[in-house]
């Protein structure tokens, strides 16, 4: 009867990290599809942090498994993790102040990663393409020569989740992208967002609920490290156990 780990890009099963004795996640299971965008919401403590750590392999699990593509993730490194295909894109951006856009983009390209110095020598056209492709993606393809220290909030968070996108992982974990962003930078981040779903699948948290339905297809809420509903934005939002929760914050 069980399904097989390929039907899954990831598959999260009993999944537990204990701090000091307190469960922040406990006995967590879920399951995301190939070309999904799921959508990690759930009151502050919930979790969702803690579960993004668990996947790209900060914080060492207690118990459970982490399945990406059929493979355990839990027993490799940070490193290995990224290198098998997961990115992942912290609340607040980080990205190279001082260089240009070009530059924070050309420096996450794989190949250009390993020797910074490279940043010296004539662009590869082949690189310099990938990078105007993703800039036009990111909205920035106007500011690729201008400092990243000057972008905007929202930019920079464009530009973080394009040094992601250059990489072009399977699996791209975004932690509350438009926290801090105007109505209509959120609403080009989630045209951006479903755009590139093709060809991989995203876990995003976010508490805006507009911005989730503009998204998601599933919703996965989160309570006490466990899942408390998950459905339809529709299903969850009707979801009495889901009502209670957030009410009673
Ligand atoms: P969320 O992102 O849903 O707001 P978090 O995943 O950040 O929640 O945190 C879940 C719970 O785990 C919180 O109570 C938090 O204080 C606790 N927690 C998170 N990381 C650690 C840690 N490294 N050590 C101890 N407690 C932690
Ligand atoms: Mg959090």
């Amino acid at each position: 009867m069980s399904m097989a780990v390929s039907d899954f890009v990831l598959a999260v099963e009993g999944l537990t990290v204990s701090f000091d004795g307190f469960k922040a996640v406990n006995d967590l299971s879920f399951y995301v599809d190939e070309n999904e965008i799921r959508v990690i919401i759930g009151p502050n403590g919930a979790g969702k942090t803690t579960v993004l750590d668990l996947i790209c392999g900060r914080t060492r699990a207690t118990a459970g498994s982490i399945k990406f593509r059929g493979r355990e993730l839990t027993r490799l490194k940070e490193h290995q993790i990224v290198h098998a295909g997961v990115g992942r894109k912290f609340q607040n951006p980080s990205i190279y102040e001082d260089l240009s856009v070009c530059e924070n983009l050309e420096i996450s390209f794989p190949r250009g990663r390993r020797v910074f110095g490279a940043l010296f020598f004539k662009r590869d056209a082949r690189v310099m393409e990938k990078i105007e492709e993703i800039a036009e993606l990111i909205f920035l393809k106007d500011e690729l020569d201008k400092q990243a220290g000057l972008l905007s909030h929202g930019q920079k968070q464009w530009l973080e989740i394009g040094m992601l996108l250059i990489q072009d992982p399977e699996l791209l974990m975004l932690d509350e992208p438009v926290a801090g962003m105007s109505v209509a930078e959120r609403k080009q981040t989630a045209a951006l967002l479903n755009k590139i779903t093709q060809g991989r699948s995203v876990i995003v948290i976010e508490h805006d609920m507009q911005f989730v339905a503009d998204i998601a297809r599933r919703v996965t809420v989160l309570h006490q490290g466990k899942v408390l509903s998950e459905g339809s934005m529709d299903r969850v939002q009707n979801d009495p156990k889901v009502k209670e929760v957030y009410l009673g914050h």
